[in-house]
C-alpha cells in the first residue's frame, strides 16, 4: 500500500488566510473599512482563554479587528443575552463568537440561538444549522464541520457515493458535519454513546470522522485499509480521538493532531467573517 497522504490543516490554514488577508486588504484600500469580530469569552476556562486568543491572533493576521468581550464566570443567561444584542444591533460589527464551552448555569443554545444569522460566522444558531442542512450555501456553517469539509475537499478527497461514519452527534460537530457530509453525497452513519457494534460500523467507512472526546478512542484493528481519517479530537498530550499512531498507516489519508481540524477551524471562522463584512457592503 503506497504512503498515506498527510492532510495538512495547518498549511491549508496558512493559504486561506493569506486569500482572506488579500480581499480585506483590498477592501479596506478601496472603502477604508475593517471588519470587526466580537470575540465573547465568559468565565476564565484556560483552554476557552487560550482559543480566544488564538482566533485574535487569526484576526490580526487576515485584517479583521477583533473586539474583545470579557465577562465574568457569574455572568447569567439573561445578561449574556443583553450583551449578544448589543453586539446584533452594532453597525460595525460584522460577527460574533461566543466561546464554547459557557459557565455551567447559562443556557449555551439559548444565546446561540440569539446570535443574529446574519453575523453568525461561527454558525452555531439553529437558523444557520437548518438553513445549512437543508443546502443553502449562503447560510454560516458551523466552523469545525466546515474546516473538515474544506480539508476533504481542497485536498481532493472523493465523497459522492462514499461511506462516511461520524462517531459523535454534539450540536457544534458530529450533528453538522453528518449533514454536510449527506449534503455531498456520503452515504453518512452517525454514531453515538448507545450504538451497538461501533467497530463493525467503522470497519465499513471509507471516511472515518471521529469527534467523541476520548484520546485513541478508535482503534486500527476497526479501520478498513484505506480508508480516509478525519481526526476531530482533542485532548491533553495533543492527542486526537483516533489512535492515528497505529491507524494512520492503513489509510489513504489522514488529518494529524495537533496541525489537522484545529488550525483550519479557526480560518473557517475568518472567512466567514469576512463573507459577513463583504456581505454587507
Ligand atoms: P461532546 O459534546 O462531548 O460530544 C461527544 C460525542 O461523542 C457525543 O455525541 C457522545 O455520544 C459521543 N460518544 C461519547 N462516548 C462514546 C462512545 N463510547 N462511543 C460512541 N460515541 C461516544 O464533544 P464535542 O464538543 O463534539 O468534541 C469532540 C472532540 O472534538 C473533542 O476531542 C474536542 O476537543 C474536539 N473539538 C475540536 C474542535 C476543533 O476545532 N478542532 C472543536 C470542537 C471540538 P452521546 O451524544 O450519546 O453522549
Amino acid at each position: 500500500m503506497s504512503e498515506p497522504k498527510i492532510l495538512d490543516g495547518r498549511a491549508l490554514a496558512k493559504e486561506i488566510e493569506a486569500e482572506l488577508s488579500a480581499k480585506v486588504s483590498a477592501h479596506k484600500e478601496k472603502t477604508g473599512k475593517t471588519p470587526v469580530l466580537a470575540t465573547i469569552l465568559v468565565g476564565e476556562n484556560p483552554a476557552s482563554v487560550t482559543y480566544v486568543r488564538m482566533k485574535g491572533n487569526a484576526c490580526r493576521r487576515v485584517g479583521i479587528e477583533p473586539l474583545k468581550v470579557e465577562l465574568p464566570e457569574t455572568t447569567t443567561t439573561e445578561e449574556l443575552l443583553a450583551e449578544i444584542a448589543k453586539l446584533n444591533a452594532d453597525d460595525n460589527v460584522c460577527g460574533i463568537l461566543l466561546q464554547h464551552p459557557v459557565p455551567r448555569g447559562i443556557d449555551e443554545q439559548l444565546c446561540f440561538n440569539s446570535i443574529a444569522p446574519e453575523k453568525d460566522v461561527d454558525g452555531v444558531n439553529v437558523t444557520s444549522f437548518g438553513a445549512v442542512t437543508m443546502g443553502d450555501k449562503k447560510a454560516y456553517k458551523c466552523a469545525t464541520p466546515y474546516s473538515i469539509m474544506t480539508i476533504l475537499t481542497r485536498y481532493g478527497v472523493e465523497l459522492e457515493g462514499k461511506e462516511a461514519v461520524v462517531i459523535g452527534r454534539s450540536p457544534i460537530l458530529g450533528k453538522p458535519v453528518a449533514m454536510l457530509l449527506l449534503n455531498a453525497n456520503c452515504t453518512v452513519t452517525v454514531c453515538h454513546s448507545r450504538t451497538k457494534n461501533l467497530p463493525e460500523i467503522v470497519k465499513r467507512a471509507d471516511i472515518v470522522v471521529a469527534a467523541v472526546g476520548k484520546p485513541k478512542f478508535v482503534k486500527a484493528e476497526w479501520i478498513k485499509p484505506g480508508a480516509v481519517l478525519v481526526d476531530a479530537g482533542y485532548n491533553e498530550g495533543n492527542v486526537g480521538d483516533i489512535d492515528l499512531e497505529n491507524a494512520a498507516p492503513l489509510s489513504s489519508a489522514y488529518t494529524p493532531v495537533p496541525g489537522g481540524v484545529g488550525p483550519c477551524t479557526i480560518a473557517m471562522l475568518m472567512s466567514q467573517t469576512v463573507e459577513s463584512f463583504l456581505a454587507k457592503e
